[in-house]
């Protein structure tokens, strides 16, 4: 008899929606039979009830550890209080890669059928870099620095290609603004056109910022992979995700060299916490990447189905999917591990 290896991985519930749609995905992770003992620590506002830091030790410890997390969103103040942890984690594992699928469904109600956009985006410089002050007391302008290595950038884009490459995916589309950022948005573009010049077999076409947006609302069809900066690639995984429906069904992957962690696109939805409301399908797709991840592909598989499946019949579905819905984050939970199982 062979005993099946059992993973342990560091499960953060974060914020708001978060500790209803991690306790999802759980759900539909374990209708799948991999063995995966959860290891729940906390972060953000939940972190700082239990002991006064958004961002405690024993969370890094956790993560560390593991090699592997899967979070819920993390509620980050405005304007003031502390810094975002989902920025800090990223930072500190050095998770260069944020990887961000968008699928149209079957079944859900979008103007744009078969749209795949995969969008990796440089995950720790840019103006994430977070350095920036005020110029006086006042506080009469604030200025910041923003920071693109060619090493990360070309970093970046290599695993853009590469991703491409394994996944079969015929065309990457470099997103900068160098016809004005000349130096900062192009040592990007320099760094894009150096690595596609090493996949001759992957088709390498290079836009700027403000024409990709009004392309993706016009033709969202024509693209595949995109490749591109801190900001501009979290600004253009939201918009790739309200063109098939909306953050309810946007996953995230952030990848480092031997660490990764998965989560949804959207944040802690402070709106809608605790009313049985949030689509869980963002993590539950995060946490079949995960699978993916760790090579259980027959497992991903199956989330895949049942997502496809549920969204197809579109009876159990989230007001955020179908307006008006009598079902919730728990019904709709139900309905996917009732496909599994
Ligand atoms: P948000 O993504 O939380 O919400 C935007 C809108 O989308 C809201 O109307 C919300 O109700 C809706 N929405 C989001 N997820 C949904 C879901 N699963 N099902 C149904 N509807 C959903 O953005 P926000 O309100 O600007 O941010 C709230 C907090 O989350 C902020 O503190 C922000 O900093 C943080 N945030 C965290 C992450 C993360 O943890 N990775 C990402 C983005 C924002």
């Amino acid at each position: 008899m062979s005993l099946k290896r059992s993973y342990r991985v560091t499960l953060i519930p974060g914020d708001g929606i978060g500790p209803s749609i991690t306790e999802s995905a759980v759900s539909v992770v374990e209708a799948t039979g991999v063995p995966i003992e959860w290891e729940t620590v906390q972060a953000g506002m939940a972190a700082i009830a239990a002991g006064g830091d958004p961002c405690p030790d024993e969370l890094l410890e956790s993560i560390r550890l593991n090699r592997i997390a899967l979070k819920g969103p993390i509620t980050t103040p405005i304007g003031e209080g502390f810094r975002s942890v989902n920025v800090a984690l990223r930072k500190e594992f050095e998770l260069f890669a944020n990887v961000r699928p968008c699928v149209s469904y079957e079944g859900v109600k979008t103007c744009w059928p078969g749209v795949n956009i995969v969008t990796v985006r440089e995950n720790t410089e840019g103006i994430y870099a977070g350095k920036e002050m005020y110029v006086d007391r006042e506080r009469s302008a604030a200025v910041m620095l923003a920071v693109n290595t060619r090493p990360a950038m070309v970093r970046i884009c290599r695993y853009a290609f590469e991703y491409a490459t394994k996944h079969g995916h015929k065309k990457v589309t470099g997103v900068h603004k160098a016809n004005i950022l000349k130096m900062f948005s192009g040592v990007f573009l320099e760094s894009f056109r150096q690595v596609s010049a090493e996949y001759p077999h992957i088709k390498a076409e290079e836009r700027v910022i403000d024409a990709v947006c009004m392309q993706l609302v016009r033709q969202p069809q024509d693209f595949d992979v995109i490749v591109t900066t801190n900001l501009f690639g979290d600004i253009l995984s939201d918009l790739a995700a309200g063109l098939v429906g909306g953050l309810g069904l946007a996953p995230g992957a952030n990848y480092g060299h031997d660490l990764a962690m998965f989560e949804a696109v959207h944040g802690s939805a402070p709106d809608i916490a605790g009313k049985n409301l949030a689509n869980p399908l963002s993590l539950v797709l995060a946490s079949k990447m995960m699978l993916e991840h760790l090579g259980e592909n027959t497992a991903s598989g199956m989330i895949d189905q049942a997502v496809r499946a549920v969204l197809k019949e579109g009876k159990y579905l989230t007001p955020d999917l179908l307006p008006g819905s009598k079902y919730g984050t728990t019904d709709l939970t139900k309905a996917l591990v009732e496909h599994i199982g």
